[in-house]
């Protein structure tokens, strides 16, 4: 049926892809918000005030179930666990997650990838439900199926809890941007959005954010009064420093602003901030099913440990020092169709240097920044892991309109730079010593002007890329 629907939505004019949109909503909000929906966001509500004693012992219990449902009916972990001479006894046995979790070896994409049929959950009650795909940006995207409770539960009482977390009422209007060509991409007048009367939400297409089309984008929100912004962090930074820099006077205040799949800089959290008159919101999930991370309104993103257990590991797989940039991999309570356990999902945080008690009277543990994708970690030619090398780079420099930096090999890299009008060399010396200073004095830099940075497949925008895998260095 959605199928079908997806098919006609793409030839259809405007009129029609709203009533498409809303047909494929409806259909969507009782699959999403039924009975498993409900008990899961009661639940949640009190969970989040647990104390340490709870949580350790919850998420003991939750790993020790999903240990045992991955060896009884999943034929890839029966296959691990045999090898590595664990059973259910082993499971039932274990006293803690440190003794039993880090036995079992890690998942990689490419398993995800490439064998999903002997990760799928054999239970004969289990039926799949629904089926969601990452939005890659490099790769094919992966396929994950879901049972009802996990989509239900696993996705949206999640994500509700964040939205009491941002403030929002249980009924509320938003404007999604997100990868999803919701209009034809030649189109060069409005409306460049689409918008799904079911669930009160305005789709707007992140593909037509040009400074001609930006004042329908304002008019368009004017009208619609948004409660709640979301999506990829550059569609929305874009829409704020359009606001900024034209003195834009908005006719509404939303609640908040949710941010999500991309990394999200200090200084574009501020341009947005500023832009919108509210707060920014930060999360971290991902449509394989790993677990959340959300942002309290205290600023602090803490990991939602109903949700999966995170370990933060160096690149050489030992567990991280605190204050550094680890890679996260992860075991998730979200979806028991297609377990992940102990997954290398290829996302990093930076860790806290001391552990922090936060303001909200939430015990569950805090990361200090979500860092990004594995793509947009670079490397110094010490091998030192760089994150955030962007931020890092511009956020003083001037008359930059848009850059990205493309590291090539651990010697070279290639700075992209769309210039205003008043840049000099002076500015160029200045992004090549910021440059110089990060990776080292030996480092080649070519700097590339362009007129236009294009999107990823998936319609993120990288502002720093490898073109090599982490694995030719560290191997
Ligand atoms: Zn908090």
């Amino acid at each position: 049926m959605i199928r079908l629907i997806e098919k006609t939505y793409e030839i259809a004019p405007s009129y029609i892809k709203n009533w498409l949109m809303s047909i494929a909503g409806g259909i969507e909000f009782y699959k999403r918000y039924g009975r498993y929906y409900k008990q899961g966001i009661a639940f949640l509500r009190k969970s989040q005030w647990w104390d340490e004693g709870q949580i350790t012992a919850y998420q003991l219990t939750k790993l020790k179930q999903l240990l045992t449902i991955a060896y009884t009916y999943v034929p890839y972990y029966r296959e691990v666990f045999d090898s590595i001479g664990i059973d259910l006894y082993t499971i039932a046995e274990a006293t803690s997650i440190e003794e039993i979790l880090p036995k079992i070896p890690f998942l990689h994409k490419e398993v995800l990838r490439n064998n999903l049929i002997k990760l799928i959950n054999r239970a004969p009650n289990l039926k799949s439900y629904a089926v969601l795909y990452t939005s890659g940006t490099t790769g094919t995207p992966i396929k994950v199926i879901y049972d009802r409770a996990s989509y239900q539960i696993g996705h949206f009482a999640f994500l509700r809890r964040f939205y009491d977390w941002i403030g929002l009422p249980e009924c509320f209007k938003s404007v999604r941007f997100s990868g999803r060509k919701i209009v034809e991409p030649e189109r060069d007048s409005p409306p460049f959005w689409v918008y799904d009367i079911f669930n009160r939400r305005l789709f707007m297409s992140t593909y037509h954010m040009n400074e001609r089309n930006l004042p329908y984008y304002i008019e368009k929100l004017n009208q619609f009064k948004p409660h709640l912004i979301d999506g990829y962090v550059s569609a929305i930074y874009i829409l704020s420093k359009f606001i900024l820099k034209h003195d834009v006077k908005l006719e509404f205040t939303p609640i908040g602003i949710a941010t999500t799949a991309e990394t999200l800089y200090e200084d574009q959290r501020a341009t947005i901030s500023k832009a919108f008159k509210c707060k920014v919101f930060n999360q971290y999930a991902s449509s394989e099913g790993a677990p959340f991370i959300t942002e309290c309104p205290y600023g602090n993103l803490h990991i939602n440990f109903e949700s999966g257990i995170f370990e933060f590991l160096d690149i050489e797989n030992r567990p991280a020092k605190p204050g550094s940039i680890a890679q996260m991999v992860v075991t998730s309570f979200r979806n028991y169709k297609v377990p992940l356990i102990r997954y290398k999902i290829g996302d990093f945080v930076e860790l806290p240097d001391t552990s922090i008690k936060c303001e909200c009277g939430r015990v569950m543990p805090v990361v200090k920044r979500i860092v990004g994708r594995e793509d947009d970690i670079l490397v110094a030619q010490d091998g030192a892991l760089i994150g955030m090398v962007s931020y890092r780079v511009f956020k003083d420099a001037q008359h930059v309109k848009k850059s990205q930096i493309i590291q090539h090999s651990i010697k070279h890299i290639e700075v992209k730079i769309v210039k205003d009008s008043n840049y000099t060399v002076d500015d160029e010396n200045f992004i090549r010593q910021k440059l110089l200073k990060i990776f080292g004095e030996n480092i080649a830099i070519t700097f590339n002007y362009v007129d236009d940075i294009p999107l990823e497949r998936g319609g993120k925008f990288l502002s720093a890329k490898r073109l090599f895998s982490l694995k030719e260095i560290y191997s």
